[in-house]
């Protein structure tokens, strides 16, 4: 994927531009992260992109930024731009294209986040950040008092950065993020929920949740539940724990997720039956947030005598014919007794060993 980013290179740099991979790639190659996502800037405008390649999406001429479809990848081109003013804490009102790389570095978020490639792949460190790359350190372009406060979902990408890469925050850009922090109450929840997802989808998210709680974001983020959290792999099972299904965007079936499983969470062990009824998944996020060992679950699931309803090898249609009565609403809580036997292995799942069972009980 670098090798055709770097023919975009040549292309735009034949035709006179300057062009670079820029942000997460070189960040992430220069630390030996392997990425599928580069970022692209050069000093031609969105319109003279155009002309050069065949396949070129403009989601939003405003923000000067186009995708470019070339070999079987995508990419994100952005024009060297200057942001004048911003609105809202977030979105910059008005930009300008400048053709200087230098000026375009100095706008964006975080130092790690300047470096570029080449097109001779080569990384290169304009603004001369390496000390901060090696240190490990995450800083703002310039002065967090202003570059914080102009847009304020930088204080979620430098947790999110922070927890993925595991990298400490300086100390002056702390101070600013928690300044700010009233600033995020302005940001749409989707925008936050997407920074939190990945920063709680992380295997270091421990570290997240640190930063989140010790720099006291959690009330104006609206998950004061953070500091009780259990840590646990799955999402559903992060977001579930922190109950705020009506305030951050789920679809239905993560919110059904997220009620079952606090359903579940209720209860002290998961018995035959309850792997049943919630299901494998559900069961695991149980287990990983308990403490329990996934391999017994799934062991368990696997032994279970049945797993759906269609298994029981008596129908619904059968229970009227072996108790020679008119179908009715019985059929359903035999149906539902058998059931729990057979997951308690009470009773065998066999049909002569049911139809004896029936007609004795009922
Ligand atoms: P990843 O793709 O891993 O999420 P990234 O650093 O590539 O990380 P993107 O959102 O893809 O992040 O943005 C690409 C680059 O654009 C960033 O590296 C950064 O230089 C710049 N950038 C993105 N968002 C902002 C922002 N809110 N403020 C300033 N610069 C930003
Ligand atoms: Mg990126």
């Amino acid at each position: 994927m670098e090798e055709k980013a770097i023919e975009i290179l040549n292309i735009l740099t034949e035709n006179g531009y300057e062009a670079y991979i820029v942000g997460g790639y070189p960040r992430d190659k220069a630390l030996g992260i392997k990425t599928n996502d580069i970022d692209i800037c050069t000093s031609a405008t969105p319109k003279e992109i155009l002309g050069f390649f065949d396949n070129v999406k403009v989601p939003d001429m405003q923000y000067g930024s186009v995708v470019i479809f070339y070999k079987g990848y995508k990419y994100d081109v952005t024009t060297f731009r200057k942001e004048i003013k911003y609105e809202d804490n977030r979105r910059p009102i008005k930009i300008k294209y400048i053709k200087n790389l230098k000026k375009d570095l100095l706008r964006r978020d975080f130092t790690i986040n300047t470096l570029c490639i080449n097109k001779d792949g080569e990384i290169i460190d304009v603004l001369g950040i390496k000390d901060d790359l090696v240190n490990k350190i995450l800083r703002t372009v310039g002065n967090p008092k202003y570059r914080i406060k102009e847009d304020a979902l930088r204080i979620l990408r430098c947790i999110r950065f922070a927890t993925i890469l595991d990298f400490d925050i300086d100390s002056k850009t702390k101070h600013y993020l928690t300044k700010y922090s009233y600033l995020l109450k302005k940001l749409s929840m989707n925008r936050k929920k997407e920074e939190l997802d990945k920063i709680f989808m992380s295997p270091n998210k421990g570290k997240g949740i640190n930063l989140l709680i010790g720099l006291n974001l959690t009330n104006v983020l609206d998950i004061n539940n953070l500091s009780r959290i259990v840590p646990c792999m799955d999402i559903i099972g992060m977001w579930c724990q922190l109950d705020v299904d009506d305030i951050y965007p789920f679809t239905k079936v993560e919110k059904e997720h997220m009620c079952l499983l606090r359903e579940l969470l209720a209860y002290d062990e998961i018995d035959n039956y309850l792997l049943y009824k919630y299901g494998l998944y559900l069961c695991t996020v149980y287990a990983d947030i308990k403490g329990l060992s996934k391999r017994k679950l799934n062991t368990m699931y696997q032994n279970l005598a049945i797993k759906s309803k269609k298994d029981i090898v008596v129908s619904s249609s059968d229970i009227p014919k072996i108790l020679n009565k008119k179908p009715g609403g019985y059929i359903k809580s035999i149906i539902d007794d058998i059931e729990k036997k057979i997951l308690n292995n009470e009773l065998e799942n066999d049909y002569d060993i049911l139809k004896t069972y029936i007609l004795n009980s009922y």
